[in-house]
């Protein structure tokens, strides 16, 4: 097993992880520690708990020299000003015996406080995006002699609308510079900006630790599209007793909101959501009825679900396969925790079966198909981005979310003309108002009268 000696760290580094009982550095700090000191950017995925802090400090602090100048020289960009005051107390640990000048700075707070703290000069200033924004413009704080960027959690970051801060801020930065960036998932977002920003990163993956697979039964269905996975998934839940406590993952924030309305109606109160446009009081009341078991439904996003504390959850479900396998392997690794069997369920379309096979490879086990119970109406209707992009073009117009269908190109046989429109119901309002009901708003029907 590898020790901390076996790094080349300086002796006041050594002292100062002695002192905090640390042994072994973990998988990331091994192999991040070469990568930040030769300089090449690098973006690691990990997550909290795997030691990613000290993991880009650690190489960070062993090369940087005493210096008195103003300006400083790391910049660490964080989402959160809880993440600020964490990353700064690390700092301050292991830099006990070294002499550095490092600085939190943070939204909510005086910014003349930050300013006459900056303004005394610093060697390591960790940041959220817009606090630093607005130091930087204000002159008291110059970036151009940031040789070092961190970006920590960016997943979370961008998820929380910060993408053009953070081009603003890479605006003010020295071209030559080296770029970090941590992240727990890979979603598209965080690939966009590394293809944009950073130039031939090295990327290091952490695997993710938990869970053996063995522990979680894994099953898939092929289903059409989205109203269809929406029936399965009411059908699966009125089974209260099996699926006692389910996480339930949605692709995005409106897909997570579209379920979870269309769960509320069929479950008045059983069902919670949570994602990044909702306010923090909000996730954590969501969080917390899950919990304690007021509700056994829970809806949530790749992102926001990271970190989580849940507790013993029967089932997840994935609405749809993720776009990188990783993040596949962090949903299922919920359940099946604590010696206890889990049980996960994915449902595909057409269009997602690569993906579904992404994740079979990474895993090296080909997921067992369940077949779609009869009972469970296959839908017609397509969502606005199901639907082809001529049919969208269109109805650019529209207001609907909704698509049905019209006929299909060739003749069908008589057998199979035979369509099931999904409830005469709404047939009868897309005739009536010559296009189909909004699903799920119910105010459709208010906000006609009232025009009328
Ligand atoms: P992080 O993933 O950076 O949030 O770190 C999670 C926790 O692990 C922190 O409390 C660190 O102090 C601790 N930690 C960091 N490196 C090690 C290590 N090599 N061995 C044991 N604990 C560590």
């Amino acid at each position: 097993m590898v020790s901390f000696q076996d790094l080349d760290l300086s002796n006041p580094l050594r002292n100062a992880i002695e002192e905090l009982e640390l042994v072994n550095p973990t998988p990331i700090q091994q192999q991040a520690f070469p990568v930040v000191r030769s300089g090449k950017d690098m973006v690691g995925i990990a997550q909290t708990g795997t030691g990613k802090t000290f993991a880009y400090l650690l190489p960070i602090l062993r090369d940087l020299k005493f210096s008195k100048q103003q300006h400083p020289r790391v910049l660490i960009l964080v989402p959160t000003r809880e993440l600020v005051v964490q990353v700064v107390d690390e700092i301050e640990k292991l830099a006990k015996y070294i002499t550095l000048r490092v600085i939190g700075v943070y939204g909510g707070v005086n910014l003349n406080r930050h300013k006459e703290a900056v303004a005394q000069g610093s060697d390591v200033l960790v940041a959220t995006p817009g606090r630093l924004y607005d130091l930087a413009l204000s002159n008291v704080l110059k970036l151009k002699s940031i040789q070092k960027l961190v970006i920590d959690e960016v997943d979370v970051m961008l998820d929380l609308g910060f993408r053009f801060q953070l081009l603003n801020i890479f605006d003010l930065l020295p071209q030559r510079r080296q770029n970090i960036m941590f992240s727990a998932t890979m979603t598209a977002d965080v690939e966009a900006l590394i293809d944009d920003y950073f130039i031939a990163p090295k990327k290091i993956a952490i695997a993710v630790s938990g869970t053996p697979l063995e522990n979680i039964d894994q099953t898939a269905y092929n289903v059409p599209n989205f109203y269809t996975k929406m029936n399965l998934l009411n059908d699966l839940l009125f089974d209260k007793s099996e699926f006692s406590k389910v996480l339930v993952f949605a692709p995005n924030k409106r897909n997570a909101d579209r379920i979870f309305n269309l769960i509320e109606e069929e479950f008045p109160g059983q069902v919670c959501v949570i994602h990044s446009n909702k306010t923090q009081n909000y996730r954590l009341r969501s969080i917390e009825e899950f919990n304690n078991g007021n509700h056994r439904i829970l809806i949530a996003t790749d992102v926001i679900a990271r970190g989580l504390d849940l507790h013993e959850i029967s089932h997840v479900v994935n609405f749809n396969p993720t776009q990188y396998p990783e993040n596949y392997m962090h949903r299922i690794g919920r359940t099946g925790r604590a010696e206890k069997k889990g049980k996960s369920i994915l449902f595909a379309t057409e269009k997602e079966q690569e993906a579904k096979k992404s994740i079979e490879e990474l895993m090296n086990f080909e997921i067992p198909m369940v077949d779609i119970p009869e009972r469970v109406e296959i839908s017609k209707q397509l969502t606005e981005e199901e639907r082809p992009k001529e049919d969208r073009q269109q109805s650019a117009n529209r207001t609907s979310q909704e698509y049905v269908p019209g006929e299909a190109f060739h003749e069908k046989k008589a057998k199979n003309k035979k369509v099931n429109l999904g409830g005469s119901y709404r047939r009868e309002i897309t005739k009536k108002y010559k296009k189909p009901k909004t699903r799920g708003d119910k105010n459709f029907n208010k906000r006609n009268k009232k025009r009328k």
